[in-house]
């Protein structure tokens, strides 16, 4: 795989981001793994054998924080070409565009710690200098980096800051002469910490002129290990992602030279957060790709494990959490690989040497990215659970894989903007986009508030699609959450932001819209692709079907909660009412979707659709 694709640029329409919200879209728009092409599986085998032969084996060593295997396996990824794919060409680069970094992210995340490792060096430890670095930076960086020769990391968390990133201490001082800059401070939590060559340093920087002249603001800077001031603190003892490496910084007078500067001064934060955006969408598949692996695990126990003279395999309670697992796996993947798809669409049109074109690009994502991050790491935290679950006791002893799965999970949910960070960007982007007149939602509350006071609407679709009752839901779905942001932001105006509990709700609904939507446009075109049907509906119908009552039972709730605060009386009477009514639909049996979904798992014997 070490050159760089030949695959032609994605045609599929642009979507805008957001646009989920208030728009449907046709699956033939979506771009989902059923849309993988032959070098798309090819990579994915690389990267999941790699992962399967060479990562696995080395789970002890790189438990027992033996870094020196994981610099060799990073350097082994190196030579399959798999930490080049962000990288321009001229750098040494493969430039293979977001969904070639997805697969990979995807199928390498076997060992958590591994896999932490590999993406802070080929994402937050690499892209600050593909997208902000200067000629000569990329050109001294660039290849070593992308030939795993070097490690990158990325410092910008320290003991007082981490959410409120902008409140950094570490500060910056350029010299009199203008040669050097002297950084003092501690930074922490830097994953690579410990091994790293080269660190993206986040410090306060006085700014010269424009409109924050004289202030300190951001400002990021590149440090090589071994710069004298620069020493890394001790590994920090974690719960999970024990192999990975995570220290404090110390900067103590630490002279670099003015050339380190990276970007502008007092432009930091652009780096920082632009970053974080990007790393998203690529910590949502990965999470993904360790569910899979879990629910692989769970499979396969749950077949071999005997109680009551059976296979626990056989019991309902566990069909029901196998079920379970695989149809948000399902739906994570859909999200995260339509995702991905509409930013290569977007950056199709983009003229790769522009660097401020591309960001905006994939800034227009930022919602999608916050959910892929937010859903997925939710949905992998339920599947490592239930896997604990249906290992029993050996799911809480070390020997058994569900143990460790369990721990290293659970920092999905903090590192890279923790998920309360996430919801509120996602509720706040969309109102944001919404006021600014660039999406559309505003016209949309409207229409949608003007048909409830109408009165009961047809429902959308009334084929004899096995679909069609998902897509149902889905049509109400949407109108629920367009309804609660409506009654919302009517009651809150401007202060809407403050509430954040009813921001948190609507980005669940949100949420849910987006993983609900792609569920169904997935099985939509399975089904399409689906000849004859000899053997019954493919299992991916009743995944959709099932996620439509899961997903719309979280957004009924997340409504009730949004409603009750923002009216009284009456008027939240009337809206109970119109809630019952945008909820109202056909009873759907999910025990047997579930029973459904258990025996083709079953049957299989991993997850596969
Ligand atoms: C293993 C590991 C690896 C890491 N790797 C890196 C790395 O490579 N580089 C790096 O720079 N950082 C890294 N971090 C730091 C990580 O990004 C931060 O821990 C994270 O951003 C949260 O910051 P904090 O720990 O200061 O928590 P806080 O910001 O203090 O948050 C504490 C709690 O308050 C909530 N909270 C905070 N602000 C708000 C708000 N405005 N509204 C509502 N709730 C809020 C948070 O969601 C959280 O639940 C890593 C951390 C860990 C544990």
């Amino acid at each position: 795989m070490a050159t760089a694709t030949t695959s032609s640029p994605v045609e599929r329409p642009v979507t805008p981001g957001g646009s989920f919200l208030i728009a449907e879209a046709a699956p033939a728009d979506c771009f989902f793994p059923e849309d993988f092409t032959e070098e798309h599986r090819q990579i994915a085998q690389t990267a999941s054998d790699f992962a399967t032969n060479e990562v696995l084996p080395a789970s002890d060593a790189i438990e027992a924080k033996d870094f020196s295997v994981t610099r060799r396996l990073i350097k082994e990824a190196a030579e399959l070409g798999l930490t080049a794919v962000d990288i321009p060409e001229e750098y040494g680069g493969l430039e293979m565009g977001k969904i070639i970094s997805a697969i990979i992210a995807d199928n390498i995340a076997k060992q958590g710690s591994f896999s932490v490792a590999f993406s802070a060096h080929t994402g937050i430890g690499t892209l600050p200098i593909v997208w902000y670095g200067t000629e000569e930076q990329k050109q001294k960086y660039l290849p070593k980096l992308a030939d795993g020769t070097w490690v990158g990391a990325y410092a910008l968390s320290e003991s007082t800051s981490g959410s409120d990133a902008l409140n950094a201490r570490t500060r910056a001082v350029l010299s009199e002469d203008g040669s050097t800059y002297t950084l003092n401070g501690e930074k922490m939590w830097i994953s690579n910490g410990g091994f790293a060559d080269l660190y993206t340093i986040f410090a306060r920087c006085a700014v010269k002129e424009g409109k924050d002249a004289g202030k300190e603001r951001l400002t990021a800077f590149l440090v090589e290990r071994g710069t004298p001031g620069f020493t890394v603190g001790k590994e920090e003892h974690k719960l999970g992602i024990r192999g990975s490496s995570t220290c404090p910084l110390i900067l103590a007078d630490c002279k670099i030279p003015a050339a380190n500067l990276l970007g502008e001064v007092g432009k930091g934060h652009h780096i920082a957060f632009n970053i974080l955006n990007v790393g998203r969408f690529k910590l949502g598949i990965a999470a993904i790709g360790a569910a899979r692996l879990s629910l692989g695990h769970s499979l396969g126990y749950a077949r071999e494990r005997k109680a009551f003279g059976k296979s626990i395999a056989e019991f309902g309670l566990i069909q029901e959490k196998l079920a379970n697992a695989a149809t948000r796996i399902f739906a994570g993947e859909a999200l995260c690989y339509r995702t991905v798809g509409m930013m290569d669409a977007a950056l199709a049109g983009v003229d790769k040497h522009d660097t401020a074109a591309i960001q905006r690009a994939i800034e227009d994502y930022a919602v999608e990215c916050s959910i892929c991050k937010v859903w997925c790491s939710e949905a992998l935290d339920y599947v490592v659970d239930e896997g604990v679950q249906i290992y029993g006791g050996y799911g809480y002893v070390e020997e058994y894989p569900a143990e460790r799965a369990y721990r290293d999970a659970r920092i999905n949910r903090i590192f890279e903007g923790t998920n309360e960070i996430n919801r509120l960007i996602i509720t706040g982007w969309l109102l944001k986009s919404a006021m600014s007149g660039k999406l559309a939602l505003m016209p949309a509350i409207k229409a949608l508030m003007d048909e409830v006071m109408a009165g009961p609407s047809a429902p959308a679709d009334e084929t004899e699609s096995p679909l069609a009752g998902a897509r149902n839901v889905l049509a109400q779905a949407r109108k629920l959450t367009l309804f609660a942001a409506g009654v919302a932001s009517q009651r809150y105006m401007q202060q809407l932001a403050d509430q954040q509990e009813i921001m948190g709700a609507l980005a669940d609904c949100i949420q849910e819209v987006y993983a609900l939507e792609s569920a169904v446009l997935r099985a939509e075109k399975i089904l399409s692709r689906t000849p004859g049907r000899a053997g019954g509906e493919p299992v991916a119908v009743a995944m959709a079907r099932l996620y439509a009552e899961q997903g719309m039972e979280r957004i009924e709730l997340a409504v009730r909660a949004v409603l009750a605060a923002s009216a009284e009386g009456d008027a939240l009477r009337t809206q109970f009412t119109i809630l019952r009514r945008l909820a109202k639909h056909e009873p759907v049996d999910t025990i047997g979707l579930r029973r459904q979904i258990a025996a083709h798992l079953l049957r299989v014997g991993r997850y596969a659709l």
